[in-house]
């Protein structure tokens, strides 16, 4: 399924997704200062930042599962949601769909199959007919190479193969958005390659998508925007070619250099 088969098509280029002014407090700890950020239909933008930047908190404020203290949400073609102390609970879960994730741990139901846990979000959430919802299932699992898997349980698949069932139960939801949290970094060495292929391979075929990684080199090349985050803000941010062979800020030089 390419994102050309959505049923809210975004003309290419134009912006898929605006966030801004996005405040978000555990407690007294202001995990992020007045973020914004634009991403464009068929673009793929990196957030990268040291661990503790806030890059996770912002994926889970985009996917509905944290909920911002200020700050607007748009997707283009709605909704758009602006967020207050007293913002109501079906406001944040109106962004459920636009966009999906992938875990950094994958998150995989244990006791369900493969199959089963594709199928559970379109079917039991998102109420769709079972055999319609399979037979995606059944065509994405083929396309990660993963068919002959669809009546295993996690368990017994390597990370690589488990993380390739993460993606394919993202793409199910046919969202707009891709949404990947370190999505290579819980693998070993030898699984990270077939999960980043299929990644690129999304991203070639048009998908939307907000990456966070620490694999740079990978960052640059497929990300079209990079922002680099510390501490909760936005400290530079721009085509990937710039943000990563010659950053201006000096915070970001000096975490590029080192994983570069
Ligand atoms: P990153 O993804 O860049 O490593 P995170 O978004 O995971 O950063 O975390 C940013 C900060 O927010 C960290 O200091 C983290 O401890 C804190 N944090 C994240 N989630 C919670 C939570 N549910 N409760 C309290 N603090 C949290």
């Amino acid at each position: 399924m390419s994102p050309a088969e959505m049923p809210a098509a975004v003309p290419a280029g134009g912006p898929l997704l605006r966030v801004s002014g996005l405040n978000k407090s555990f407690g007294d700890h202001e995990v992020l200062r007045h973020i914004d950020l634009q991403v464009d239909a068929g673009k793929v933008l990196a957030l990268i930042g040291p661990s503790g930047s806030g890059k996770t908190t912002v994926l889970r404020c985009l996917n509905g599962l944290e909920r911002p203290d200020a700050g607007t949400i748009t997707f283009d073609g709605g909704p758009e949601v602006t967020f207050t102390p007293r913002t109501r609970r079906r406001q944040k879960e109106s962004l459920r769909f636009r966009s999906a994730m992938v875990f950094q741990g994958y998150n995989l139901f244990p006791h369900k199959t493969v199959l089963q846990n594709v199928i559970e979000g379109p079917v039991q959430v998102q109420r769709r007919p079972k055999a319609e919802a399979i037979a995606d299932a059944e065509a994405l699992l083929d396309r990660v190479g993963l068919a002959d898997k669809r009546d295993q349980y996690p368990h017994q698949l390597s990370g690589g193969q488990q993380q390739r069932v993460g993606i394919v139960r993202a793409l199910a939801l046919k969202p707009a958005l891709l949404l990947f949290d370190e999505p290579t970094s819980a693998l070993d060495p030898e699984l990270v390659g077939d999960v980043l292929t299929v990644i690129k391979e999304l991203a070639e075929e048009g998908w939307t998508m907000v990456l966070v990684t620490h694999e740079l080199a990978f960052a640059r090349e497929v990300a079209d925007q990079v922002v680099f985050m510390d501490g909760g803000v936005v400290v530079e941010e721009g085509p990937a070619s710039e943000v990563l062979r010659q950053p201006r800020r000096e915070r970001t030089q000096r975490f590029v250099h080192r994983l570069l």
